[in-house]
């Protein structure tokens, strides 16, 4: 069996980061070989930056690492890797993540930076896996010889997407209108100042709605060997901010082609599955969608943890007086929205013999 893939992560003292470094602890195929965040934290012990916030203890193999600058620059310590898995504010990864494609690192990203990129695969691996086939001609444009950048959703995305797609399938989209309710650790360490999220719901994620009007049009979209092609359906996203620590909630109205029931919907949310069931990759939900009829579920405490974070739940199915449809979702932000993501697209591209 081939040795353990040595993964860099950038980011890695921050919300994501965090999780990223957990979620690796013990992986069959990959192991955390060096840390980078800021230059405020550049040559420092990992242990001594990191503000640790998760609920687990920081694994002994990553105290002691000395932190890396988070982009490839001449003159400075630079990190040798297999993959690089990157959660950087969306200001920077730009230039730091395309440096460490153009060194030869193919890089999996959680920023939005590279997202709508015309030539970058925006994976969510249930969804369009077949979008990969667009890599070589991103390196060939970009002029990267064995690097690559592949994305991964905003987190208020994907859960969305998820109850998306089986729908598109088998009915096609028209027209999508979500309302969100996100979890404070989305904004990341410190995030929201508590005098402004407790007691209260802030109506304004900066970006947020565009993201979520744009990403699901691009995953559900066909892919080729040299073009992405968005898929024709429109979304309104209202996104709000609420004094819950993980979880994003969603209320999602849907505007269906073909005509269809509350058991036909229910039915094709419930038997979704995909390429990473098949394969049955580490991260990878045995239920990638899971439907509740309890009338009050999903809520962010009972659901977010569902198949370890990596399903999105969904429930309160009915008709809509406007629209076709109306549902409630949740998906855990820090994992399906952007740690497990990132880990189940690594998962992926190994399975694809791309790493
Ligand atoms: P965070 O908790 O604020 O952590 C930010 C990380 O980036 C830290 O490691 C920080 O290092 C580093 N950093 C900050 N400024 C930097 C700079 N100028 N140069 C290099 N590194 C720098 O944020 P986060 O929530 O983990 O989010 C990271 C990225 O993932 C963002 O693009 C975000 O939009 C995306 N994302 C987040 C979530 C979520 O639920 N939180 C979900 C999906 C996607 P220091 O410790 O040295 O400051």
């Amino acid at each position: 069996m081939k040795a353990k893939r040595r993964v860099g992560i950038l980011g890695a003292t921050g919300t994501v980061g965090q999780r990223l470094i957990h979620m690796l602890r013990n992986h069959p195929y990959f192991e955390v070989t060096a840390v980078a965040a800021s230059d405020r934290s550049e040559g420092k012990r990992f242990a001594d930056v990191c503000k640790w916030k998760l609920p687990f203890e920081m694994p002994e193999s990553v105290k002691d690492m000395t932190l890396y600058p988070s982009k490839v620059e001449p003159g400075r310590p630079q990190i040798d890797c297999d993959i690089i898995i990157a959660s950087l504010p969306g200001d920077i990864a730009l230039e730091s993540e395309g440096s460490f494609a153009a060194a030869g690192i193919p890089v999996i990203s959680n920023s939005s930076a590279f997202r709508m990129h015309p030539d970058v695969p925006l994976i969510v691996p249930e969804i369009n896996p077949d979008h990969l086939d667009i890599i070589p001609y991103q390196q060939k444009k970009r002029g990267f010889k064995t690097g690559y950048i592949v994305t991964n959703p905003n987190c208020t995305t994907i859960g969305l997407v998820m109850a998306l797609a089986p729908l598109h399938k088998a009915f096609g989209l028209e027209a999508v209108m979500m309302t969100s309710m996100q979890a404070i650790s989305g904004a990341g360490y410190p995030g929201v100042a508590s005098m402004d999220i407790l007691d209260n719901v802030i109506p304004h994620i900066g970006g947020e709605e565009e993201k979520v009007e744009e990403e699901p049009q691009k995953i559900l979209g066909k892919g080729s060997k040299t073009k992405l092609t968005a898929a024709p359906f429109l979304v309104s996203a209202q996104c709000n901010r609420v004094a819950v620590h993980d979880g994003h909630l969603e209320s999602v109205r849907v505007k269906l082609k073909k005509k269809a029931t509350v058991e036909k919907v229910i039915e094709a949310l419930e038997s979704f599955t995909g390429l990473p069931q098949e394969l049955k990759l580490p991260t990878a939900p045995v239920r990638p969608i899971i439907v509740r009829r309890e009338q009050d579920r999903p809520q962010p405490r009972l659901d977010r943890d569902a198949e370890n974070g990596m399903a999105t739940v969904v429930g309160r199915i009915s008709k809509d007086t406007i629209f076709d449809f109306k549902f409630t979702l949740i998906s855990h932000n820090t994992i399906r929205g952007a740690a497990g993501a990132a880990l189940l697209n690594a998962e992926l591209l190994v399975a694809k013999g791309l790493l």
